[in-house]
C-alpha cells in the first residue's frame, strides 16, 4: 500500500493490517501522499475524529461521496517494482517464504519467480481469518521445518545486535559471525568494526552487503563506549577503496552509487568533526554548550541522540589526544 500510494500519486493510502497478530487484533494503519508514515498529530486528529459522534462529521453527500473502483494491476505493478529492487538476479538461491496467510500470499510466488530465486510457499492460503494463525513471524517451527527439508546450509550475520541476530538461531541452521578475511558460504568477509565492535561487510562480488555499517537512508548510530568512531571512519574508508557496484544495507534501500554514499558519510563525520573542534577552541565546554554550536540543525527532540553522538566524537578526540587539557581533565575526574 505504501508503495501504491506512492506510485499512483494517491493523497493516503489505507490498509487493513494484521502486523504479526491474529485476524481479531487487524488494525487500520494510513499512509500519507507518497507512501509515508503521517505525522503524530495528523494520525492524533484523525483518531479523534473518529472516535467522536457520526453526527458531528461534516459528510458528503450524493454524487460528492465519490467512487469505489478496483485497481485491478495493483499486485503485478508491486511485483514488477519489487523485481525491479532487486540488485541482482536470485539465480541458484532456493528461498522459503511464510506468507503468514496475509497479503505476500498473492505476490511472494512471483516476485521471488520473477527475480530468478527457486520458492518454496508455505501459509499461502488466506481465508479471511486465518492471517497469522500459528505462522507467520511468531510460529517459527514451520519455516524452520522447511528450511532443514530444503537443506539451507547457514546463516550470515553482519553482527550481533538483536535486530540483527535473534531470529537466527530459531531457523535450525548453523549460524555464524565471521571475522575479517574470512572466507563464509558465498561471501568474502571484511572487518568494518565502529558501528560495533563486531560489524563486518559480506562481499559476493561487487555486491557490498552492510548490515548497519551503511544505511539505505539516514545516518549510522555510533554509541559511545561500545562503538567507536574512529574505527568506524577507519571501515569507511576501507570500504571506499573497494570497487563495489552496490550496498545492500540491514535497513533501508540499496545504494547504487557506494561511492558517492561512503564520501557522503565520512564527510559528514569530519563536518561534525570540525564544528566541534572550533566549538572547542573557542572554549565550549559543556555538552550544552556543544550542541549549540555543533549540532545546532538538530531538532530539540533528536537532542538526546545528538549528545550520544557528541560523546562519541569526544572520545575520538580524546584517543587521539586532541581534546584541550582542561576538557580531558574534566573527564578525568568524573
Ligand atoms: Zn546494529
Amino acid at each position: 500500500m505504501a508503495f501504491l500510494t506512492a506510485e499512483l500519486g494517491a493523497d493516503f493510502g489505507v490498509v487493513l493490517s494484521a502486523s504479526h497478530n491474529p485476524m481479531p487484533d487487524n488494525g487500520i494503519k494510513l499512509f500519507a501522499a507518497g507512501g509515508h508514515k503521517l505525522p503524530d498529530e495528523v494520525e492524533d486528529r484523525i483518531e479523534s475524529l473518529v472516535t467522536t459522534s457520526f453526527d458531528e462529521w461534516v459528510r458528503p453527500t450524493g454524487a460528492a461521496i465519490g467512487r469505489v473502483s478496483d485497481l485491478a494491476d495493483g499486485a503485478a505493478r508491486y511485483v514488477r517494482h519489487l523485481i525491479g529492487a532487486t540488485p541482482r538476479p536470485l539465480g541458484g538461491l532456493r528461498v522459503v517464504v511464510d506468507c503468514a496467510n496475509g497479503a505476500a500470499s498473492t505476490v511472494a510466488a512471483d516476485a521471488y519467480r520473477g527475480a530468478g530465486a527457486e520458492v518454496t510457499l508455505i501459509h499461502a492460503e488466506p481465508d479471511g481469518i486465518n492471517i497469522n494463525d500459528n505462522c507467520g513471524s511468531t510460529h517459527l517451527e514451520a519455516v524452520r521445518a522447511a528450511v532443514v527439508n530444503d537443506g539451507i546450509e547457514g546463516v550470515v550475520l553482519t553482527h550481533s545486535h538483536a535486530d540483527h541476530s535473534e531470529g537466527a538461531g530459531l531457523l535450525g541452521a548453523p549460524v555464524v559471525l565471521p571475522n575479517d578475511g574470512d572466507e563464509v558460504g558465498p561471501f568474502r568477509v571484511v572487518g568494518t568494526p565502529g558501528h560495533s565492535p563486531d560489524s563486518v561487510c559480506l562481499l559476493m562480488g561487487r555486491v557490498c552487503f552492510t548490515g548497519d555499517t551503511v544505511l539505505g537512508q539516514g545516518s549510522v548510530f555510533i554509541a559511545p563506549g561500545e562503538g567507536s568512531l574512529s574505527a568506524y571512519l577507519d571501515s569507511l574508508r576501507r570500504l571506499r577503496a573497494l570497487d563495489l557496484e552496490v550496498l545492500c544495507p540491514g535497513h533501508g534501500p540499496c545504494v547504487w552509487d557506494p561511492a558517492a554514499k561512503l564520501d557522503e558519510y565520512i564527510s559528514h563525520r569530519l563536518e561534525r568533526e570540525r564544528k566541534l573542534l572550533e566549538a572547542l577552541a573557542s572554549g565550549a565546554r559543556s555538552e550544552n554548550e556543544l550542541l549549540d554550536a555543533a549540532w545546532s540543525d538538530v531538532p530539540d527532540h533528536l537532542r538526546g541522540a545528538a549528545a550520544l553522538t557528541l560523546a562519541a566524537h569526544l572520545e575520538k578526540l580524546a584517543e587521539e589526544g586532541r581534546l584541550p587539557e582542561d576538557h580531558q581533565h574534566d573527564n578525568d575526574e568524573h
